[in-house]
């Protein structure tokens, strides 16, 4: 019954091929970033492709311990919990710290426990336009420790850094990345002799078909080369790219408006199932019903696809289709793996969609959520 996420495990394991291969060919490890992708499903499928998982704090980090064992177990926040700590740096094996602030009140409690230990910086670097939410460089930013900060750090919490962490880019080719590079070895580079290895962080989009896979590469193997450094990615985006549908029905098509676009409702909400429709914002590939090509003039049926929340704003995004729509109807949006069933919500009392996994042509139930899980999180 829809709404559903049916996710493809054999796109996951494309894509992990990919990655796979820019770990061979240069050496480096790559993390899953679980916040974009906790489906534990195909945790052993990602184990066998990649180095291990990085969590935001002690939930996720617990869920790769328990999912991906052996695996390498990274967590940065932007500020640890006392109470979670002890049991932080017993289940992960790296740390990354936000702030000096940090680093001094932790880092020697992670040194001690074998852990080893990152600070992130800021390089003061925007590569991005546009998406002012996902800049860590803009000004005012609380994320990572820019070189000002960083040049007036006692020197015994220094010399607890086994590595430096950035991470700046969102949904961005290796150009942006190179550019970043730079500014890091700008600022930071009289420090990165001392360090064992440099995590790049997430937003690199290595699976997108027009990514540029050789320049990435090479700015591997430059930081490798030039400064003995170890080199870490941890995209989230890059591993379940275009691996999820989210499958909804069509439950009313209102008359045209002067516009000549009909409201359409669903069964799905932006608001609850796909927040980052709204927050990004961006408009969801289409995948079934057909649409019409993008030609100046061309006819066509259009139509407003909103859910049935109490949101005005709840709006998914407009299409032009080549045959009407109807009662019934199942609509089909692609590219639903990444930050959806991540960020799913009940407002409204909205059902959370089930979830199916794909392997090869058989779609499996995985989960199902029903009234019991809405009433558990009101
Ligand atoms: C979000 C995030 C990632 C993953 O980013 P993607 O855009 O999904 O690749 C990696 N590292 C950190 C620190 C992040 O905040």
């Amino acid at each position: 019954m829809t709404p559903y996420f049916l996710i493809d495990a054999d796109k996951i394991e494309q894509n992990l091929k990919v990655l796979h291969g820019v770990m061979e060919r240069t050496g480096c490890s790559i993390l899953l970033a679980q916040k974009c992708f906790s489906c534990y499903a195909l945790y052993p499928l990602i184990g066998r492709y990649l180095s291990g998982a990085t969590a935001s704090g002690l939930y996720e980090a617990r869920l790769c311990h328990e999912e991906m064992p052996g695996k390498q177990n990274h967590v940065f926040a932007p500020a640890f919990r006392v109470e979670d700590f002890t049991e932080l740096i017993q289940i992960c094996d790296h740390i990354v710290f936000n702030s000096p602030r940090q680093l001094h009140l932790y880092g020697r409690r992670a040194k001690d426990a074998g852990l080893q230990v990152g600070l992130r910086i800021n390089p003061e670097c925007s590569t991005q336009e546009g998406h002012a939410i996902y800049d860590p460089c803009a000004p005012g930013s609380r994320l990572g420790t820019t070189i000002k900060a960083f040049d007036s750090m006692p020197h015994e919490d220094f010399d607890l850094l086994d590595g430096l962490h950035f991470h700046t880019l969102c949904e961005q080719n290796s150009d942006d990345l190179e550019t970043t590079l730079d500014a890091v070895e700008e600022h930071f580079g009289k420090y990165l002799p001392r360090m064992k290895w440099i995590n790049f962080g997430g937003g690199h989009h290595i699976t997108r078909v027009d990514y540029d896979i050789p320049r990435l590469e090479r700015c591997i193997c430059r930081m490798q080369q030039r400064y003995g450094l170890h080199v870490y990615l941890e995209p989230g985006e890059a591993v379940a790219l275009n691996a999820g549908e989210l499958h909804a029905s069509v439950m009313e098509v209102q008359p045209a408006g002067e516009d000549g676009m009909s409201n359409v409702i669903l069964d799905t909400s932006a608001a609850c199932h796909m927040p980052d429709v709204i927050e990004m914002p961006y408009t969801p590939p289409l995948l079934v019903p057909e649409q019409m090509d993008e030609v100046p003039g061309a006819s066509g049926y259009k139509y407003r696809f909103g859910g049935p929340t109490c949101l005005s704003g709840d709006v998914i995004g407009s299409y032009t289709l080549k045959s009407p729509l109807h009662e019934g109807d199942e609509v089909v949006f692609g590219d639903m793996a990444i930050y959806s069933m991540v960020k799913t919500n009940t407002f409204n009392g909205m059902p959370l969609p089930d979830i199916y996994i794909r392997n090869k042509s058989e779609a499996v139930l995985w989960k199902h959520f029903d009234y019991a899980t809405f009433k558990n999180r009101v």
